[in-house]
């Protein structure tokens, strides 16, 4: 992997710098936003900037909107940002035009502006339908710099395209540099034994993550409603547990490859089952030999799987873990998965989670400042994991282009 240039390589004084964030923060019902998260994770790059010298241009999509509309302006993350940055933020009225354009004229080193939802145009996520989307973009800086992993996995105008009309200054923001740090250098070349944890729905969503990890880990250890559709197609009554029927031999299939590789798969073998999947339910706890009975579904590993993963994830040096191990959404069926969490934070060894609910569950735990990494971005990481590169992180400059000259 070819290191990428950092905002840190850019000449910044007097510059104007058009950084691509993801400010596509949760909004409740009255359109306020309830997750900051995203917004604060950039200060280290905006005030960097600033501090050099420069004056910065964000961009962002929020949410899908279908052309314009006020409900996803980002213009509350204008505001929020303001708060956090502790220095006025301007929000322009459009992300493209001659209205931007004479904002942007204006702006004197140190000030920062946000501009309007990129996916009002449907050029940013179809750029070659509208080249001159990404064009107009490019105008309004000296340099790019893309500080959004979240996205980096899109072939986006604004991830991709815009990057081409600065060939020797398209650089890596700090979040962006954190996630090529962890995700690419440190899982491309782990230390041993490097085990991995994959939970969430389905393994349908999940396959082909499931497929690559098998060529890298040393041991894969699978929870949540997916290890269902494994424990079936190894002849374990499942009651009414989340089963994809259609993807039972695909689960042969991995489990298969786990043994051609010498890759452990370790599968829940007891669990905790309810009659319906939210709190109150009438539960039971079954190992693997009972079976569950029809009119119950999994919603937990039970504790004899916990000290199982226990055992094994002691004795590894790296671990990436992405999804939830049971309906960790209900308090009481998310015992399994935060005591994941607590466990990863007591280990000497290089964590790695990604995926927004292995990240929620490690907060309601109290361990998210214990892991080495947490990425911000869930299916960016996926991807990068599984292919060892993202368009968005392709797409810059690469450091040896510009310190050749
Ligand atoms: P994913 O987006 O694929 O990571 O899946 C996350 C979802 O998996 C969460 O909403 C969990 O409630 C759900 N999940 C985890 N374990 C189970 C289970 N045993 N049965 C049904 N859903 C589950």
């Amino acid at each position: 992997m070819k290191t990428k240039l950092s905002l840190k390589d850019l000449d910044l004084k007097g510059k104007r710098v058009l950084m691509r964030v993801d400010f596509n923060v949760p909004l409740d019902n009255f359109g306020h936003i309830t997750d900051d998260t995203r917004i604060a994770a950039t200060l280290p790059s905006i005030k960097f900037a600033l501090d050099k010298g420069a004056s910065v241009v964000l961009m962002s999509h929020l949410g899908r909107p279908k052309g314009k509309t006020t409900a996803l302006s980002l213009a509350p993350c204008a505001k929020r940002l303001e708060q956090l940055l502790h220095h006025k933020v301007a929000m322009a009225p459009d992300c493209i035009g001659p209205d931007v354009e004479r904002k942007i004229k204006e702006l004197k080193s140190g000030d920062v502006i946000l501009l309007e939802n990129l996916r009002f145009y449907p050029a940013e996520e179809n750029p070659e339908a509208d080249p001159s989307f990404a064009e107009n973009l490019a105008k309004w800086g000296d340099c790019y710099v893309n500080d959004a992993f979240g996205t980096a996995h899109r072939a986006h105008a604004s991830t991709v395209n815009v990057a081409r009309y600065f060939p020797h200054a398209s650089a890596a923001g700090f979040l962006l540099e954190k996630e090529i740090q962890f995700l690419g250098k440190t899982l491309s070349k782990p230390e041993r034994p490097f085990y991995a944890i994959i939970g969430g729905a389905k393994i349908s969503t999940k396959i082909e993550i499931l497929k690559a990890l098998i060529k890298k880990v040393d041991a894969l250890l699978i929870g949540g409603g997916m290890a269902y559709t494994f424990l079936k197609a190894l002849g374990y009554s499942i009651g009414d547990s989340l089963c994809e029927d259609k993807y039972l031999d695909a689960a042969k299939e991995i489990l298969g490859e786990g043994r051609m590789y010498n890759v452990q798969i370790l599968l829940p073998i007891d669990h905790v089952i309810a009659d319906t999947p939210v709190n109150g339910a009438r539960t039971r706890h079954v190992d693997n030999k009972q079976g569950i009975p029809p009119g119950f579904m999994g919603v937990d590993i039970g504790k004899l799987t916990l000290e199982l993963f226990k055992q094994a994830l002691q004795k590894s040096r790296t671990i990436f873990w992405n999804g939830p191990l049971g309906i960790f959404e209900q308090s009481e069926f998310a015992k399994g998965t935060e005591a994941i969490a607590r466990m990863l934070a007591e280990l000497n060894a290089t964590t790695i989670v990604g995926g927004g609910d292995s990240i929620a569950a490690l907060h309601n735990s109290g361990a998210a400042d214990k892991v080495t990494h947490i990425s911000t971005g869930g299916g960016a990481a996926l991807e990068y994991v599984q292919y060892g590169r993202l368009p968005g992180i392709d797409a810059l400059t690469n450091a040896s282009a510009v310190t050749a000259g």
